[in-house]
């Protein structure tokens, strides 16, 4: 868990490499979006920032982009999310999230204390995961897992 934590702080601010935007410009393609520089920057800064905020995105992308506006990031992340490649989190008391759409249906644990957002695997890999015992004529589609949980670091702070 602490590996996994220094990993992600040691990670670039930004990565605007040749080899992260050629992939960013060919999955743009494939989801039938033109290859806009600002499309390309925030499907980058998704794919560094697992579950950033829109607030986030922004100031990640301003390295590169300093022109770029809120109401733009929102605009791009709305066409990223309708096109298919970002997923959309909404966690409690919490901003909406994004993160790259990776079709296993991974579910969410929160901590409660400090907010720090962990990936689970699905133990199913496919939408819906649960299904309840009468459909009340609804088809169900997804199960929104989120974890309710206490992080280590937090664990520990709060035994002393
Ligand atoms: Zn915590
Ligand atoms: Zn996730």
């Amino acid at each position: 868990m602490e590996a996994h934590r220094e990993a992600m702080n040691s990670r670039p601010a930004y990565d605007s490499s040749p080899t992260s935007t050629d992939t960013g410009r060919s999955q743009l393609r494939a989801a039938g979006l033109r290859a806009t520089k600002q499309r390309v920057a925030v499907l980058s800064a998704v794919r560094y920032h697992p579950h950033s905020t829109a607030e986030q995105l922004l100031h990640v992308v301003r390295h590169d982009l300093p022109e770029i506006t809120v109401q733009s990031i929102y605009v791009v992340i709305s066409s990223l999310v309708s096109c298919g490649l970002v997923r959309k989190l909404d966690l409690p008391e919490s901003p909406a999230r994004y993160e790259m759409e990776g079709h296993d249906n991974h579910h969410h644990a929160v901590c409660r204390y400090c907010g720090r957002i962990e990936d689970v695997p699905c133990p199913v890999g496919q939408a819906p995961c649960l299904h309840p015992e009468s459909d009340q004529a609804m088809t169900i589609e997804v199960a929104e897992v989120i974890y309710l949980a206490v992080c280590d670091d937090c664990a520990q702070q709060h035994s002393q």
